[in-house]
């Protein structure tokens, strides 16, 4: 993601880093090969320092991680693979102390590593004597040497095929989703009932539908998905007509000694009063709404694992 005009040029200013390609600081700070990534979705900051240890016998990365998880330098988390490592920093408010924090990061991590004898090459295989270039893995970045790169992609590509050979059963994954939606249905009549934004149950029951559909189908593939999709859209229009039923019926039952089943076949006839109705398709669309923002990156996330899906390129 393009990062903030001030934050990014700071980081160039301190680091001699450049912006390529869009959205991502790469390049070589002192002797490692460095990139740097934000979402702006999270404010969390990736910085990655390709180094593997080289003296003999070598101190492994995860001494170098136990070192900047002591000193609570990358606040979200540090990740090591190969000769990658990978840390998480959550942006601060104001661009200087954002890049003071990711500098601070930065300066003590290089400096560890070269005061520890870790040298620079591909992220992966950690070989200095090969061209490298900046990769992109599933949107992570990486500077990888040719062989590594391509077999990435040879592994993916197996991976993907695996995913594909899985016959799945459809029915069986639609009764999967129908019982999954189910338990989120109850769940949004229960968060009604409280007073709370029903629509919170909506990620819920999308992910349960989904779910439900891979394990009872053994895969999850794009009619899958639409199948969860199609039945979680249905599901929330009966949870909600369940919900204000429900209501109705808590509001009518004694002075009209009326049944949950009356009440549910009365919505049509309160939602001829505007004020009601108003209300009612207020809920239901902040409902679709939220279901659908919250669960679109879910849902790509689940379709992506289990289709074995993926995107790399080299720049
Ligand atoms: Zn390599």
């Amino acid at each position: 993601m393009k990062w903030k005009a001030k934050v990014q040029q700071g980081i160039m200013n301190y680091t001699g880093l450049q912006e390529y390609p869009e959205g991502v600081l790469s390049g070589r700070y002192g002797d490692y090969f460095v990139n740097m990534t934000w979402d702006g979705t999270t404010g969390i900051y990736t910085v990655v320092i390709d180094a593997v240890p080289t003296v003999p016998p070598g101190l492994p990365a995860q001494a170098f991680l136990g070192q900047m998880a002591a000193q609570k330098l990358a606040d979200r988390g540090y990740s090591c693979t190969g000769a990658h490592l990978s840390a998480r920093i959550q942006g601060k408010n104001s661009a200087d102390k954002t890049v003071a924090k990711l500098m601070t990061y930065l300066d003590t991590a290089v400096h560890y590593l070269a005061e520890n004898g870790f040298i620079s090459g591909c992220g992966s295989c950690g070989r200095q004597d090969a061209a490298l270039n900046l990769c992109s893995v599933n949107g992570e970045m990486d500077f990888l040497c040719p062989d590594c790169f391509s077999r990435v992609n040879q592994s993916l590509e197996l991976n993907r095929q695996a995913k594909k050979a899985v016959k799945g059963n459809p029915v069986a994954g639609i009764v999967g989703a129908f019982l999954g939606a189910l338990i989120g249905a109850a769940l949004w009549v229960l968060i009604y009932h409280l007073g709370y934004i029903a629509g919170l149950a909506g990620l819920v029951m999308a992910v349960l539908a989904l779910k439900g559909y891979e394990k009872f189908a053994g895969n999850l593939n794009v009619i899958g998905i639409i199948v969860c999709l199609a039945m979680v859209a249905v599901m929330i229009y009966f949870a909600n007509n369940v919900a204000f039923a429900l209501e109705i019926y808590g509001a009518y039952k004694t002075e009209f000694d009326i049944g949950f089943g009356d009440a549910y076949r009365a919505i049509p006839e309160f939602l001829k009063d505007s004020e009601i109705s108003a209300v009612y398709y207020k809920d239901l669309i902040i409902g679709y709404i939220l279901t659908a923002v919250a669960s679109a990156g879910t849902i790509y996330g689940m379709f992506r694992a289990s289709t074995g899906a993926y995107k790399t390129k080299k720049f």
